[in-house]
């Protein structure tokens, strides 16, 4: 059996981003390049690009026309036509200045000559000799037509930003300052394909085609890394140790990628290859489909190099390389590249199909995407047989979906999230182009009572100082509207009326005849409140942590004291997507929350697993009871902010007294907090939770609730009710405790450990409670002890004592609970955990009421690698936990 523990990727790509990091950090001022702009796409701006000059630097026009003073008092808009003052681009006239009487001919691009401020179009102009008729001249604003003097540009202003990637498009903007410019220089890798079968040709049948090595190369290109060279290496130690010998003393070389000769077979020597070297292995195995035996090292150099050679050493299943490629390897060409956000990017899309789940691991599954129609996401399509060795599952590939670990079956219209991997431009996305965008109709309907002709123009609030005229100058509409009341017959041309109003995306404007100022400010005000609301419609989302009770009562339901922590290690996810313009409320089934399953077996192995109902139920009920907070409290619902869809996703074990429903509720509930900006105080945030979660019949205390909102590690004293914080507000809700955060500094390593499927989590409160309530003395002693242990932890916390100190307060509370609970209640996979975290010596007790549990090595190291062993050998899960300081929520 492999000693490697199953890393999760997301923590094994922040192991490698974290090393890669610290290279390109301690080499950044070395990589530096400065290369011509026409080989800039790729590379990684060094430095900030600022514009030294305006642009345009002169007064432009937009239009071939004719250039005039827009001040000009000109009878009837005759204006004198100065054919010397012509200015062309290219050709400017820059000899004088003109009277307001006169006007010049211009083209696109030419200098505005000295004297005009605006343009009139050649269609808009009729010219008789020397004598120029503008037929909008007095209703037109100066500057029309134009384009100021660094109106594109300002001098100063940051043309790109240092460690963005350069595009194409960027390629035009560079040129604005130079021919040059100062990039990171790309990467240097070195690639081997590894195996005795493994060659150029298939000669004989004992030998396969080598396909890593060029698709390696292939995606390291992909990436703008540099392969310098590629090789084929015998599963032979000399071989070995040799080839990497060479990359070591290869001081150009940033990076080594190998594929095959990393799982357990006797031929598989890479790892130890990398040991013997003096490499460290930082993780060996991941817990994903497929590639689990991906590992990352660093090799030191030789003496005098600081930098060490950055190892990956893949599987040899063609898909697992490219897999794992993907998740790992590319993020840390990127972020050695200079590149700031380095990370694959990820979406949401719907299954096209049910999909079933892996028992064993987490599945990066590869699909296709079809966005065709008007659906919110895309859909997701598997590319077929996923086994490792069929790269054809890699073709037309657009996403890994990141399918949890099993049993049970993903269905068909679940929303799950997916990295993408594929140039998407060069996918399946096809929509039909709508001829005509739909438009939301006007909703001033007096206003078309009475005349009114509605408009639709975009609108700059940049540029409105609410003065009637400034109005008219912002939305540029003063000869649009003139034109269309005289082509509608309307007798109106001088513009006294003007409302308004948006739908968020756009600006409508609608003349009439009649109208108040007042009515004009209101109508504006609210036009401006609307676009501000719309143009902060961005995507909200928030993380609810995980929680573990560290000491203390077993629940918060008995008055008295505990001390929890939120943890990094899984966390429920809620995104809030806004919908401006709709006042729809749309709730997203979860991964598990599909109403259709392949098979009645499976039907009933998926609700044993998942519940009834799913989280979309919490959503729900989450929302139906803030609308009822809100009317308690006197609270206006901003509804002008339109609607939104509500998705989660979470990744906390199930039934392992981790809060994972409590999770779910706590981030949606922040989302919408934030969407809508109510005043929700912290402290009821827990209880609001509870009453969600006491609605759809889930039987909870305030504990975890409390740390979910909290975040860090946090005492708290249930031993009394507060009050309210605002009672005369009417605030319904009852606060439970008080809570104290603690440093969590001094806390010793703490270990996480929990079953799988721990199906008789949830059963150990039955009879307690009913003790309690009748005063049974063992209960209500028991329960007074484990407040104490509480004090005691505090003391142990404050004064940084040693591990053996917790681990004596932890067992102490695991006694004290037995006794209370007795064995036939705790249940026997419970019971087997614990004697498990006795046997190795350490200190241990449950997260919550059993399914996992929190586990102290007093004598380090040693002490957790036995634990390990054991853990794998009893099936459960172990790993350090990572405390959650700041909530999101
Ligand atoms: P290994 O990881 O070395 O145990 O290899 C796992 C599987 O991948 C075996 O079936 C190998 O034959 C295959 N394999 C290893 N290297 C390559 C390669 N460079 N190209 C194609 N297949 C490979
Ligand atoms: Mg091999």
């Amino acid at each position: 059996m492999s000693t490697w523990p199953l890393v999760l990727v997301d923590d094994a790509m922040n192991v490698a981003l974290e090393k890669a990091t610290a290279v390109f950090e301690s080499t950044k001022t070395s990589r530096v390049d400065v290369i011509d702009i026409n080989s800039a796409v790729g590379r990684v701006l060094a430095e900030d690009v600022v514009a030294s000059s305006p642009h345009p630097a002169f007064v432009a026009s937009i239009m071939d026309g004719y250039a005039y003073n827009s001040g000009a008092t000109v009878e009837d808009n005759f204006f004198k036509l100065v054919e010397s003052a012509c200015s062309r681009a290219g050709a400017p006239w820059t000899d004088g200045t003109l009277k307001t009487s006169e006007c010049a001919y211009v083209t696109t691009g030419a200098r505005v000559p000295n004297g005009c401020d605006t343009v009139a179009p050649e269609e808009e102009c009729s010219v008789r000799g020397d004598v120029v008729t503008i037929t909008s001249a007095s209703a037109r604003p100066p500057g029309k037509w134009t384009r100021a003097v660094g109106s594109d540009i300002a001098s100063g202003h940051e043309l790109l930003s240092k460690r963005a990637r350069v595009g194409a498009f960027d390629v035009g903007i560079l040129r604005f300052e130079s021919t040059s410019v100062a990039t990171f220089r790309s990467p240097t890798v070195a690639v081997f394909s590894t195996g005795d079968e493994v060659g150029v040709v298939a000669d004989d049948s004992s030998k396969i085609i080598d396909t890593n090595a060029p698709m390696l190369v292939a995606l390291c290109e992909q990436e703008h890394a540099q392969c310098l060279f590629s090789e084929i290496v015998r599963d032979d130690k000399s071989a070995l140790v040799s080839a990497f010998t060479k990359v070591l003393a290869d001081t150009e070389c940033d990076v080594l990628i190998t594929s095959g000769g990393v799982s357990m077979g006797d031929r598989d020597l890479v790892k130890s290859v990398i040991e013997e070297l003096g490499g460290e292995i930082h993780f060996g195995r991941l817990a994903m489909k497929p590639g689990k035996p991906c590992t990352f090292a660093t090799i030191p150099r030789m003496k005098g190099d600081v930098r060490p050679l950055l190892v990956f050493a893949l599987p040899g299943n063609p898909v697992s390389a490219a897999v794992t490629f993907t998740l790992v390897v590319a993020p840390c060409l990127r972020a050695l590249s200079g590149d700031i956000n380095p990370k694959p990017r990820r979406i949401l899309c719907e299954v096209a199909h049910n999909i079933q789940l892996d028992a064993e691991r987490a599945e990066y599954h590869r699909a296709t995407l079809d966005w065709s129609g008007s659906a919110r996401l895309p859909k997701a399509t598997s590319t077929g047989g996923q086994i490792s060795s069929r790269l054809l599952s890699m073709r037309s590939a657009d996403v890994l979906l990141e399918l949890p670990k099993g049993p049970g079956t993903v269905s068909a219209g679940s929303t799950v999230s997916a990295l993408i991997i594929s140039d998407v431009r060069q996918s399946s996305l096809f929509a039909a182009k709508l001829e005509t965008p739909s438009l939301p109709s006007p909703s001033l309907h007096d206003a078309s009572a009475r005349g009114a002709v509605p408009l639709v123009s975009v609108f700059d609030d940049a540029c409105c100082d609410g003065s009637m005229r400034e109005l008219k100058r912002a939305v540029g509409l003063e000869e649009d509207v003139r034109r269309k009341c005289r082509e509608q017959g309307s007798a109106v041309d001088s513009l006294s009326t003007v409302y308004m109003f948006s739908d968020g995306a756009s600006t409508h404007v609608a003349l009439t005849e009649t109208a108040r100022t007042d009515e004009l400010t209101r109508a504006m005000t609210s036009t401006l409140t609307r676009l501000g609301n719309a143009s902060v419609a961005k995507q909200i989302t928030r993380r609810a942590y995980a929680r573990v009770g560290l000491v203390g009562n077993p629940s918060d339901g008995y008055g008295g004291k505990c001390i929890a922590a939120s943890i990094a290690n899984y966390y429920a996810e809620s995104v809030l997507m806004p919908t401006p313009g709709t006042s729809k409320i749309k709730f997203v089934p979860g991964p598990y929350d599909g109403n259709e399953y392949p098979s009645f077996e499976d039907m009933a192995t998926h609700i044993e697993q998942h519940g009834v109902d799913g989280g979309i139920r919490l959503l729900k009920s989450l929302c139906y009871n803030i609308h009822r907070y809100c009317l308690d409290t006197h609270q206006n619902i901003d509804t002008s902010r339109g609607g939104f869809t509500l998705s989660y996703t979470s990744n906390i074990p199930k039934q392992t007294g981790l809060s994972g429903s409590s999770g779910i509720i706590i981030s949606a509930m922040a989302c919408v907090i934030a969407f809508y900006g109510l005043d929700i105080p912290k402290e009821h945030r827990p209880s609001l939770a509870l009453r969600v979660e006491h609605d759809v019949g889930i039987n909870a205390g305030p504990m975890d609730r409390v740390i979910q909102v909290e975040g860090g590690v946090v005492h708290m004293d249930f031993s009394q009710k507060r009050e309210p914080p605002s009672k005369s507000s009417g605030a319904p809700l009852v606060v439970h405790g008080t809570y104290t955060h603690l440093n969590s500094s001094k806390l010793p390593k703490l270990y996480l450990i929990w079953a799988e499927n721990p199906s008789d989590s949830g059963k150990t409160h039955s009879t307690v409670k009913q003790r309690w309530n009748e005063g049974d003395e063992i209960v209500r002693n028991g329960m007074l002890s484990c407040a104490k242990l509480c004090d005691a932890y505090v003391e142990a916390l404050e004064r940084g004592a040693p591990t053996g100190r917790f681990a004596e307060i932890m067992n102490e509370n695991w006694n004290l609970r037995r006794l209370m609970f007795g064995d036939s209640a705790l249940g026997e996979l419970n019971l087997k955990m614990m004697q498990m975290i006795r046997e190795c010596g350490c200190g241990g007790k449950f997260t919550g009421s059993g399914g996992a549990a929190i586990a102290v090595c007093p004598n380090g190291e040693e002490q957790f690698e036995n634990l390990r062993r054991a853990c794998e050998a009893n099936g459960f899960n172990v790993e350090l936990v990572r405390i959650a300081e700041h909530s999101e929520c």
